[in-house]
C-alpha cells in the first residue's frame, strides 16, 4: 500500500525498520538511505528473506538538501521517515518540501554546532524569552508551518515514546478521562542494565547534551529552570521497583505547554542510577560533554564527538541488557465535578525486545512508535497540511496501534502521585 523511505540506520532506526517489514500489509516497499550504506545493506540481508516488504538501500548525505531531494523524488516514497539524528530535522524537511513528501521525526531539531553565531543569537534571545536554555526546542520546527500547509504535506514531529507515545497518552487522557488535565507528571524509568560502568541507551551525543543540560518545567504557562539534576525524587515503578528520578528539560512539556495551555503544571522525570551520574558529572567537569571543538595534536576534535566513539554503539546493547523500562504519565484533574487521577504506562522487557528484533528496549520504546507514526501518516488517520506533534490527532487509532505492533499500556486509576 505505502513505500516509506527511512533515513538513517542505527539503534531506534532498526526497529523501526524491523517493525514496517513486520507491517507490510501497510509498509509493501521501503528504502533504508544513510550515511553508512554498509548498515542498511546489512539490515536488508537480515530482514529481506522474511517479509513481505521489498527492501531498497541507499547511501546519503542528509545533510546535502540537493542529494537528498533527488534521492526522494526519484524513489517518490509516500512519506520519510528521519531516524538520523536531530541535527537532519531541517534538511530532510526541506528535502520533503523540495520534492512534496510528507515528513516524520522522532526528535526536535537541535545544531550540530552550537558555536554557529547566526545560530547563537537566535538562542540566546530565546532563553532570555522562554526562559529555558536547553538546545533543542520546535521553534524551528514550527517555523515551517505555513510551507507545509500551503503545500498540502503533513509534517509529523516527534514520535518516539518521549516525545510521542507520552504525548498520545495526553490526547487519550483529554479525550477520555478528564474534563480538565490539571498536572501531567511524565515518568521515564529504564530499569534494565547493560553491564558496562557506563554507556547511553540512545545516540551519547544526543543522550548526553540532554540530560547535562539545567532542568526545567512548565508552571502556569511559564517555564522555570533549576540546575541540572537539583529536583531528586523516588518512585516505585509497576515491573522495575524504587528508583531515583530526577527532573529534566524535555521537548514535550513544550509542546503540551502550547496546546494545552490548561494544564497548570507540566513535568518530566528521568531515573539515574549513581554510577551513571558520577561517571557523567566527571565527564562534565573535565570537559568531554563540550560541543566545542578544540585542537589536539594539529586535529580540530569535537570533545563529546570523541567521547561518542569510545563508548559502546546503543546499537550493540541489546544482547546484554536485562531488566525493564517503565514509561508513562500520571495526570490529575477534574471529571464530572468530581477529582480524578490516573497513570498511563507501558511497562518493556529488554530481552523480549532483543528477541523480537535484536534491539535493547530504549531503540524499541522508539522505533515502534516511529514506525506507528509513519503508518498514522501513510495511511491517511493523521494526515492533515501542517507541522504537528502527536498530542494534536485523534489518540484513539495509535492507542490501538501499541497495543498490538508490541507497546501495551495500562490505564491505573489513583496512582501514587510524585510530590
Ligand atoms: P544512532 O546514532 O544509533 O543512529 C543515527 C543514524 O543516523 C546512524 O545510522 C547514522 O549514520 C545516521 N546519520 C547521522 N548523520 C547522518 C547524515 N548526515 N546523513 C545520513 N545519515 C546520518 O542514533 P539513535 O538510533 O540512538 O537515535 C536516532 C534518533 O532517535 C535521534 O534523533 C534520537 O534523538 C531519537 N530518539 C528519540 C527518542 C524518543 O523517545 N523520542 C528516544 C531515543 C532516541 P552512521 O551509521 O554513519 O553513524
Amino acid at each position: 500500500m505505502a513505500r516509506l523511505l527511512i533515513i538513517g540506520c542505527g539503534g531506534v532506526a532498526q526497529v523501526a525498520i524491523s517493525k514496517c517489514c513486520q507491517n507490510s500489509d501497510v509498509f509493501e516497499e521501503i528504502m533504508i538511505a544513510s550515511r553508512t550504506v554498509s548498515k542498511c545493506e546489512a539490515m536488508k540481508e537480515k530482514l529481506q528473506d522474511k517479509t513481505k516488504t521489498v527492501i531498497k538501500t541507499a547511501q546519503i548525505d542528509a545533510d546535502d538538501v540537493e542529494a537528498l531531494t533527488k534521492l526522494i523524488k526519484e524513489y517518490a516514497p509516500d512519506a520519510v521517515l528521519n531516524v538520523a539524528l536531530p541535527y537532519q530535522d531541517l534538511t530532510i524537511m526541506d528535502a520533503c518540501l523540495a520534492a512534496g513528501v510528507d515528513y516524520i521525526d522522532t526528535a526536535n531539531y537541535e545544531p550540530e554546532d552550537t558555536d554557529d553565531p547566526q545560530w547563537r543569537a537566535i538562542y540566546e534571545k530565546r532563553c532570555k524569552e522562554l526562559g529555558f536554555s536547553a538546545y533543542f526546542d520546535y521553534s524551528w520546527q514550527w517555523a515551517y508551518e505555513d510551507k507545509f500547509k500551503d503545500a498540502g504535506l503533513t509534517a509529523l514531529l516527534g514520535t518516539g515514546f518521549d516525545p510521542g507515545v507520552t504525548s498520545v497518552f495526553a490526547a487519550y487522557a483529554k479525550k477520555h478521562y478528564f474534563d480538565e488535565i490539571h498536572t501531567i507528571d511524565i515518568l521515564d524509568c529504564n530499569g534494565g542494565d547493560h553491564g558496562y560502568p557506563f554507556a547511553t541507551n540512545f545516540n551519547p551525543e544526543i543522550n548526553l547534551r540532554e540530560v547535562s543540560a539545567p532542568g526545567s518545567y512548565m508552571e502556569n504557562g511559564k517555564w522555570i529552570e533549576i540546575p541540572a539534576m537539583s529536583i531528586k525524587r523516588e518512585y516505585d515503578f509497576d515491573g522495575v521497583g524504587m528508583k531515583d528520578m530526577y527532573l529534566l528539560h524535555h521537548e514535550e512539556i513544550e509542546a503540551l505547554g502550547r496546546n494545552m495551555p490548561e494544564v497548570k503544571r507540566i513535568r518530566f522525570f528521568m531515573t539515574f542510577g549513581q554510577s551513571y551520574l558520577t561517571h557523567m558529572n566527571c565527564l562534565e567537569n573535565v570537559g568531554m560533554l563540550s560541543t566545542t571543538p578544540i585542537n589536539f595534536n594539529g586535529q580540530e576534535i569535537v570533545p563529546i564527538q570523541f567521547l561518542k566513539a569510545l563508548l559502546p554503539d546503543p546499537a550493540s546493547l541489546g544482547p546484554r541488557t536485562v531488566g525493564k523500562t517503565n514509561i508513562g504519565c500520571i495526570f490529575t484533574g477534574i471529571k464530572d465535578g468530581k477529582e480524578r487521577s490516573i497513570y498511563i504506562y507501558n511497562v518493556c522487557d529488554h530481552q523480549e525486545c532483543y528477541k523480537e528484533v535484536g534491539s535493547q528496549a530504549i531503540s524499541y520504546t522508539t522505533g515502534v512508535p516511529a514506525m506507528i507514526g509513519a503508518m498514522m501518516v501513510v495511511t491517511g488517520q493523521w494526515k492533515q497540511p501542517g507541522v504537528f506533534t502527536t498530542d494534536e490527532f485523534d489518540p484513539d487509532p495509535y492507542m490501538e496501534a501499541l497495543n498490538k505492533w508490541g507497546l501495551p499500556w495500562q490505564v491505573v486509576e489513583n496512582p501514587v502521585l510524585v510530590d
